[in-house]
């Protein structure tokens, strides 16, 4: 037989992450390596959903998503930004933040085009613009503060960059990127003709008064930036598959053509439960997260310096990055395998973030857990004592 896998299947293997959770099962240990949320579905998100099935609403929708989405996205954006958004048009609802990432990609970049992604990254980037048929160029934050400079995103510069990804608040680092720093970014795309495509998934994730600023509000950023976000995260509903693309008319109706091509549309139901859960949940929602989170970010970090492990204190999203160099091992897998059997958590190594040793010893914890198990994991990190 000559038949085979294709070229690109080597791209999706098993992630670390997933490896790590498979471990984790295996010895019995709490997982602190995927970023799955275990709190609560807001009840309106829920009810909204099921009263959408009981009423019928259980067949495809338009290719960019149900009306009532659109116009709650609008709304809502308007509403945390001041961004003026046609819901009928330059909105299209899709399979997560992820499956707009994918059909984003495929409408408009080439093969072989290069896109400019922040070091470290989130797999998934990296892995959906080598599916489509990109290039990533990695551009380091550098540590302490994760930073960056102009000269260092010239040096990513090729006659082919066509992209920049900005995740913001950022996963894995936490990092919340600042007006001044996404200024340094829209001047360069700008200048260079680049787009900008963000992924805003954990807007509502910060700490420490930090704001969240969206790319595309920037003076000449609107036409070029593609924002990408979802509710995964902020509803807790990870397993729901709703996310979305807000972008110039002009790329939407192709975004949206792939969106019909990939995922002909989101789960009907579960778009009204959301379109409901941007209506009718307030401020006092997003506040009361954003405060939860920040208990949560404050215990696993204590537990990290006691234990040792320095974290680098993350500004937003959920996760944490731990200096992990005094534990033995080799490598980031060998330090985050000596964690999982000596104190039954399990994070994710370093390199999974990294496309050179830059990694190898850093971890990552996920601490968007139930505070009880967040407790019992903050125990277990504490007794190590390196
Ligand atoms: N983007 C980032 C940076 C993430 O960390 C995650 C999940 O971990 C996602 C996107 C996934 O979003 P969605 O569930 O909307 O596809």
């Amino acid at each position: 037989m000559t038949l085979s896998l294709s070229k690109r299947h080597e791209w999706v293997l098993q992630s670390e992450i997933r490896n790590m959770s498979i471990e984790c099962d295996r010895v019995g240990g709490i997982n602190l390596s995927q970023g799955v949320c275990d709190t609560e579905v807001p009840l309106v998100v829920r009810q909204g959903a099921q009263e959408a099935m009981d009423q019928g609403v259980n067949t495809y929708t338009r290719f960019d998503g149900l009306e009532e989405l659109r116009k709650a996205i609008a709304d809502k954006q308007k509403r945390f930004t001041g961004m003026e958004v046609d819901p009928e048009g330059e909105i299209i609802v899709s399979s997560g933040a992820t499956g707009a990432l994918y059909c984003t990609c495929l409408a408009l970049l080439n093969p072989g085009d290069e896109v400019i992604v922040f070091e470290p990254f989130y797999g998934y980037h990296i892995s959906t613009l080598v599916a489509t048929g990109a290039v990533p160029v990695y551009m380091p934050l550098e540590l302490p503060e994760w930073a960056f400079t102009r000269v260092s995103l010239e040096k990513a510069l090729t006659p082919r960059t066509r992209a920049i990804i900005v995740n913001t608040p950022a996963n894995p680092s936490g990092k919340v990127f600042s007006k001044e720093e996404l200024q340094v970014i829209a001047d360069f795309a700008i200048s260079q003709d680049l787009f900008v495509f963000t992924d805003e998934i954990y807007e509502h994730f910060l700490y420490d008064g930090r704001q969240h600023f969206p790319p595309a509000l920037l003076p000449g950023m609107g036409e070029r930036t593609i924002t990408i976000s979802g509710l995964s995260k902020t509803f807790s509903i990870t397993g729901w598959r709703v996310g979305y693309v807000i972008c110039d008319a002009r790329w939407a109706q192709t975004i949206g053509h792939f969106n019909d091509l990939v995922y002909v549309c989101a789960p009907a139901p579960l778009q009204m439960g959301v379109a409901r859960g941007l209506r009718e949940l307030g401020e006092d929602y997003y506040e009361g997260l954003a405060r939860q989170y920040r208990v949560k970010r404050d215990m696993i970090c204590g537990a990290l310096s006691e234990a040792g492990m320095a974290p680098f204190i993350p500004q937003g999203a959920y996760y944490v990055l731990a200096d992990v160099s005094r534990l033995p091992g080799e490598n980031s897998k060998d330090k985050a395998m000596y964690l999982l059997r000596n104190t039954g958590v399990a994070s994710v190594p370093g390199s999974a973030f990294y496309h050179d040793e830059a990694g190898e010893s850093l971890v990552r914890f996920c601490f968007a857990k139930d505070d009880p198990i967040l407790e019992d994991a903050c125990k277990r990190l504490k007794k190590l004592r390196i």
